[in-house]
């Protein structure tokens, strides 16, 4: 469902992903681990396509995310190819990013309307399911400022769902909540890890979270996968002193 083979990105002379291989299979959740400033973000946004990588190729269920084949060549992907791409792809950010001028309801309804071109009442009714499933069903009228921070950040999963993606990305979606607000979103992730047939791939330092719901944990240090595998091995036994230095650290 995703592929990143050989892509390497800079910014200036910092190179933050250095030839990066690495395959997620579809309906899998892999957990990506590392210290912070590793690149971990920087794989998310290269998958939004809000970066291009300078070397490499990414595919996303089997389309080439960022390049496409003319007369035999590989050259730069136009708009429209990215945008058609991008729709398999939802996203999860630390900090909500709902529009703050928009009730829920909209918030959900809008990039259905706008880019998949739904109806308003299509829209609609997907987004109150949505809501149902996140528990805010009764807050369709709210605004986000008037949500705690684990709401807002449900009305962002399920805007997130609402495109009906292939791959959702996380971002240490629940860095930003309050403690006792972030077990209601993990339940709710696990929840949709369970129950649905999404690809997920999630930045957290839940490790908790990370056993329950991975099939795979990358453990990733200066730009490369330095080790993967189950969750139980990754966490109990890892192959590599670094990864075993990491998670007695965050452990
Ligand atoms: P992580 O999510 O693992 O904490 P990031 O992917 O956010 O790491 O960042 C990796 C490195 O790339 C860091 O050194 C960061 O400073 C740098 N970086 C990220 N985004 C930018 C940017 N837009 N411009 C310049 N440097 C950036
Ligand atoms: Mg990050």
């Amino acid at each position: 469902m995703i592929r990143f083979d050989n892509v390497t990105k800079r910014f200036g002379s910092n190179t933050v992903l250095d030839s990066l291989d690495f395959t997620v299979y579809p309906r899998k959740h892999v957990t990506l681990i590392g210290p912070s400033g590793s690149g971990k973000t920087t794989i998310l946004r290269l998958l939004m396509t809000l970066l291009k990588p300078d070397e490499g190729t990414i595919t996303v269920d089997g389309e080439l995310l960022c390049h496409e084949r003319r007369d035999g060549k590989l050259v730069p992907a136009g708009e429209k190819h990215i945008r058609e791409v991008r729709k398999n792809i939802g996203m999860v950010f630390q900090q909500f990013n709902l529009f703050p001028n928009m009730k829920v309801l909209r918030n959900i309804t809008e990039a259905p309307v706008h880019v998949l071109g739904l109806s308003r009442d299509e829209a609609d009714e997907r987004a109150r399911e949505l809501l149902d499933l996140v528990g805010l069903g009764d807050r369709c009228d709210a605004y986000p400022s008037q949500l705690s921070g684990g709401q807002q950040q449900r009305v962002a999963i399920a805007r997130a769902l609402a495109m009906r993606p292939k791959v959702l990305l996380l971002d240490e979606v629940t860095s930003a909540l309050d403690p006792e607000l972030v077990v209601g979103v993990l339940d709710l992730l696990r929840d949709i890890a369970h129950t649905t047939d999404i690809t997920m791939l999630c930045v957290t330092h839940e490790m908790n979270f990370a056993r329950d719901v991975s099939d795979c944990v990358m453990m990733f240090d200066e730009g490369k996968v330095i080790e993967f595998g189950h969750p139980e091995k990754m966490f109990n036994d890892p192959e590599k002193q670094r990864t075993r230095e990491f998670l007695s650290a965050v452990l």
